[in-house]
């Protein structure tokens, strides 16, 4: 090939990166604003009710507008915003947007994030210390700006995973959890196989095997490690966005955090022309303005956006 050709296709591979990293921030707010429909019912309630919930409509029990999400998407936002300010990684900056968010008095926060943003906005805390109870999926959702602005560097992305998840959550199923998420999405981001994707949950298990999801039992609890399940076992059992999304809905429970992780996971891996435009289309316009925005602006701002752009 011609040093033209070759460097058509590096802007190519380059522009593909970008579309993929808007695609996962995007699948992220779709499975949040998909599944909030279907938060806290059985699969038995979601069948007798919608026979199969796939359309974004709002309601369920936060009486959403359609295309309104929740805060695993609004503390997405706020710790995107937090690096894009500082230009670089900013914890005291999360913490700070985290309080500002809460005094917002936002539709819905959980009980574990309530109790860590208090205690920074009490005694300044910045870590949470350890406490055997928050194995919640509370740290694992915002994990897409995170993985985002370390892309290219699966080291800086560990220690930064850590360190905005302790803000809230300190337990080690829910560090290795938003880890392994931020693992995915990166990887996916690169254009990685299936295969590749599934090697992540494969070290996942063999250091945590309570994580093992063959023979998934269909509880999809806030506790990480059935959040962690149900959307591995859809996103290796389905073959589209689309599918892999409405699996996890279905199974009602904390459906708008696995709808939100799945979203980000499997936005990254089937790419943007693969999420439904009825989706895209419903999704809240000022959320999506701000997610196409920062999920720009955090890739440049990462270690691969330097070599890159
Ligand atoms: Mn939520
Ligand atoms: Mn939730």
């Amino acid at each position: 090939m011609d040093d033209a050709g070759d460097v058509k296709g590096e802007t190519r591979r380059a522009n593909e990166v970008f579309t993929r990293a808007r695609a996962a921030y995007l699948g992220l707010a779709i499975g949040d604003a998909l599944g909030a429909t279907t938060e806290f019912m059985t699969p038995g309630e979601i069948k007798a009710t919608y026979k199969v919930h796939r359309k974004i409509i709002g309601g369920g029990w936060l009486y959403l507008k359609p295309g309104q999400v929740t805060d695993d998407t609004e503390m997405s936002l706020a710790l995107g915003n937090a690096l894009l300010t500082a230009g670089g990684w900013d914890r005291k900056g999360i913490a700070d947007n985290f309080l500002a968010w809460m005094r917002s008095k936002p539709i819905d926060i959980g009980a574990t994030c309530r109790r860590g943003i208090r205690d920074y906005m009490v005694k300044g805390q910045l870590e949470t210390p350890y406490n055997e109870w928050d194995a919640g999926n509370g740290a694992a959702m915002r994990m897409a700006p995170v993985a985002l602005f370390t892309l290219g560097d699966e080291a800086a992305l560990y220690c930064f995973s850590i360190e905005q998840a302790h803000l809230t959550h300190n337990h080690p199923l829910s560090d290795a959890a938003s880890v392994a998420i931020g693992t995915m999405v990166q990887r996916a981001i690169f254009g990685c196989s299936r295969f590749e994707l599934h090697e992540v949950t494969r070290n996942l298990v063999a250091e945590y095997g309570s994580f093992r999801f063959n023979n998934y039992r269909g509880n999809a609890s806030a506790y990480v490690v059935d959040t962690l399940q149900t959307v591995f076992n859809f996103l290796f059992t389905t073959g589209s966005f689309e599918e892999c999304l409405i699996g996890v809905v279905n199974q009602g429970g904390d459906a708008d955090t696995t709808g939100a992780i799945a979203g980000m996971i499997a936005g990254a891996f089937y790419g943007l022309d693969e999420i439904p435009t009825r989706w895209l289309k419903k999704l809240n316009r000022e959320v999506r303005a701000e997610i196409e925005n920062q999920a720009v602006k955090l890739v440049e701002l990462s270690p691969w956006g330097a070599l890159h752009t």
